[in-house]
């Protein structure tokens, strides 16, 4: 793969000050060097940015358009380039990665076609006499320069989700990727920046910069930017909402996702989906299953379907095909999850089931009180926690007693039970007989509760990076 060195502010690939080790979490390796950014470098991006804010937003729709079909070959192209090196930059398993760069695609092909989809709608202004003889429209405007910070586990993904829509909104946008992470993202706003010039747009509507909450910081306070559009932890989603305001905020939070299995269910269908769901990412993943409320009666058949299946999840080396849970983006994760699992069971919980070996691998977690970490928060890694309720209604008043509200499932051959969880479960997501991970482009996406603000998903984060402006008009 080549793409410049350096850093893409303004124009140019800027030489950064400082680099640090990119590692493959796998072996601690190190894969390469990346440039760091700095809080000067990130005030300069915002300058380039803010310069080209009217140019790009005057772009017309078959330039936006065609930058980012570009783009999407461009990365198709690399397919496999991309794959391997998000093995090595987020230790993820390559069937994990398979699913980030395909998805990835779609994202860009959806946000190209939104962009034929950006219009407003004429409206009747005389529903009093006073706007007799009036005619009214609205039109979308872009939000202005947007900022856009993602986490570590879907690098691409996540960036795509920023990227396109700002993009297509006719945003200029300037991407902070995890500190972890910065490859990927980088090679993608090569190939973008590369079809910007191609279409004789400004690079500068396209800019990166790594680097931690420093320059995360200076980025998200600028009082010159339209939007933040933030995927990453509560907690400091919820410090960038305070600190930026009372600029925009779209936050993608994390949750601790539960999937519900009634009675009726189809426990084959369950279980598969509860490892499929739970383990993918090594579990890293917003919407993985964390908690499992199974009706007490089919509790303990559950369980024994669980651990058939779990001796075939192959733990170890990522780059390997039969992988399914690797090693954990750092040793810090690793050491965290299993201090939380053993704060639960010193609190009573029992281990159904936990893989041997060096690298942590599945384990799930029966009995965990409310209180536990492991229950209450997003453990962030292979671990599932399976809790027994009397009915479906003790089901759901658990699943909502959750401070986040991402993702649910719920496991049921009843349409009555499909109805009741689709309209009590307070999630920005139900999803009946599939693993709650399930995520579509064409979706609006995000959270209630402290999962999030404002939805994702092209068409929408669109809507979200563009304001209305009402017209009217007295005809002569
Ligand atoms: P994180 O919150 O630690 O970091 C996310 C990003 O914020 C990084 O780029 C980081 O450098 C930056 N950052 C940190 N402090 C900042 C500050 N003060 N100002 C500005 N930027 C700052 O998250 P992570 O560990 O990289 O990612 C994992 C989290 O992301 C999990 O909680 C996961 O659930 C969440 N996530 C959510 C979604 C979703 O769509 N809802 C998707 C993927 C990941």
């Amino acid at each position: 793969m080549k793409f410049p060195s350096g850093l893409p502010i303004g124009e140019s690939w800027i030489e950064a000050p400082a680099t640090a080790p990119v590692v493959f979490p796998y072996d601690s390796s190190t894969i390469t060097e990346a440039p760091v950014g700095t809080t000067d470098l990130a005030r300069q991006a915002l300058d380039h940015a803010v310069a080209v804010r009217e140019t790009v937003g005057r772009l017309p729709s078959y330039v936006r358009r065609n930058v980012l079909q570009a783009t999407h070959s461009a990365v198709r192209a690399e397919r496999d380039a991309f794959v391997d090196l998000l093995v090595l930059e987020t230790g993820k398993p390559l069937v994990d990665c398979r699913v980030e760069i395909d998805r990835t695609l779609l994202t860009l092909e959806t946000a190209a076609e939104e962009v034929a989809r950006l219009h407003g709608e004429t409206v009747p202004l005389d529903l009093l006499p006073s706007g007799e003889g009036l005619r009214g429209f609205w039109v979308r405007k872009p939000i202005g320069v947007v900022v856009g910070i993602t986490g570590f586990n879907y690098p691409l993904l996540l960036a795509a989700h920023k990227i396109a829509p700002a993009f297509a909104a006719g945003c200029p946008i300037i991407v902070k990727p995890a500190p972890q992470t910065p490859l990927a993202t980088l090679w993608l706003v090569h190939f973008m920046r590369s079809a910007l010039l191609e279409n004789g747009a400004p690079e500068s509507a396209l800019q990166l910069l790594t680097g931690g909450p420093d320059v995360g910081a200076t980025l998200t306070t600028d009082s010159r930017i339209g939007a933040v559009s933030f995927t990453g932890s509560a907690a400091v989603g919820h410090q960038i909402a305070r600190d930026a305001a009372p600029t925009k905020v779209l936050l993608e939070l994390g949750s601790n996702s539960a999937l519900v299995v009634a009675e009726d269910a189809d426990l084959d269908a369950a279980a598969d989906a509860i490892i499929r769901g739970g383990y993918y990412a090594s579990g890293q993943a917003c919407i993985s299953v964390q908690r499992v409320l199974a009706v007490e009666s089919i509790r303990q058949p559950l369980l024994e379907k669980l651990g058939a299946r779990l001796p075939a999840v192959v733990v170890g080396d990522p780059r390997d095909p039969a992988t399914r849970v690797s090693a954990l983006i750092d040793p810090r994760s690793t050491a965290r999850v299993r201090e939380w699992v053993d704060d639960a069971v010193h609190a009573g919980a029992t281990v159904a089931y936990a893989a041997e070996g060096d690298t942590l691998g599945p384990i799930v977690l029966t009995d965990v009180p409310s209180g536990q970490q492991a229950w209450d928060e997003e453990i962030f890694g292979p671990v599932i926690a399976v809790r027994s309720v009397p009915d479906l209604e003790s089901a759901f008043s658990s699943v909502n007693a959750s401070r986040y509200g991402l993702h649910a499932s719920v496991f049921t051959a009843s349409l009555d039970t499909a109805f009741t969880a689709i309209d009590q479960l307070d999630v920005g997501g139900v999803v009946i007989n599939e693993v709650p991970g399930f995520r579509s482009d064409v979706m609006p996406y995000g959270g209630v509760k402290d999962s999030g603000i404002g939805r994702e998903g092209p068409r929408f984060a669109i809507e979200e990076l563009t304001t209305t402006r009402m017209a009217i008009i007295r005809p002569r």
